[in-house]
């Protein structure tokens, strides 16, 4: 019981990104892997939202690392709060995120990625008596039947969030 138990904490600690507590890059991928040929097989939709936080060297310039280490575990955290139980969150890279959601269309996950992006611009964090405050950029796509694998859908959701960085940031772009 006690190796079993070993073993599960293992396996979790080999998905799990150590500093936000969502799954790494290589899980994720293989989340969207498994929910797109799930949707496939029912019928089902599924979106994917793909996250960066804007202009986020300047945060971590003007308040420090650690400042900007929490400001990502609190967007993570805000992400959770507001994601169903089914859904799943993934750290990408840096300070980019993104969020599969299945049995979701492409205007459910539109308006989910508005909540999100409004509820970011909203929060404030605490660094040493100062109120910091950052945006998110996020790109929105749904599954078309042209999508091979995970790397297709996540792409594409790619496209809308360079899209959206190029109009300006803190802003949904869907494509
Ligand atoms: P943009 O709006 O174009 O996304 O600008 P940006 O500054 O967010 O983008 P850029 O890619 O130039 O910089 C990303 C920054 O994110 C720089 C890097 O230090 C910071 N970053 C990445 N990972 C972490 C992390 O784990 N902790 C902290 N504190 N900062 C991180
Ligand atoms: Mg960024
Ligand atoms: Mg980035």
């Amino acid at each position: 019981l006690k190796l079993r138990t070993r073993t599960l904490a293992l396996q979790e600690l080999v998905i799990t990104d150590p500093l936000t507590d969502v799954y790494n890059r290589r899980h994720f991928w293989d989340i969207v892997d498994r929910e797109l040929n799930r949707a496939r097989r029912y019928d089902s939709s599924l979106s994917i939202l793909l996250l960066d936080a804007d202009h986020f060297k300047q945060l971590n310039d003007t308040y420090g690392h650690a400042c900007g280490d929490t400001a990502l575990c609190e967007l993570c955290d805000l992400c959770r709060d507001m994601v169903r139980e089914t859904d799943f969150i993934g750290r990408i890279g840096g300070e980019e995120f993104a969020i599969c959601l299945p049995q979701t269309d492409k205007e459910e996950a539109e308006a989910l990625a508005e909540r999100i992006r409004q509820a970011i611009e909203t929060s404030s964090l605490d660094s040493q008596g100062k109120q910091v405050s950052y945006t998110v950029s996020i790109g929105v796509t749904a599954l078309r039947s042209s999508d091979h694998s995970a790397d297709d859908i996540i792409a594409r959701a790619d496209t809308a969030l360079y899209d959206a960085k190029e109009q300006g940031r803190n802003r949904v772009i869907c494509v």
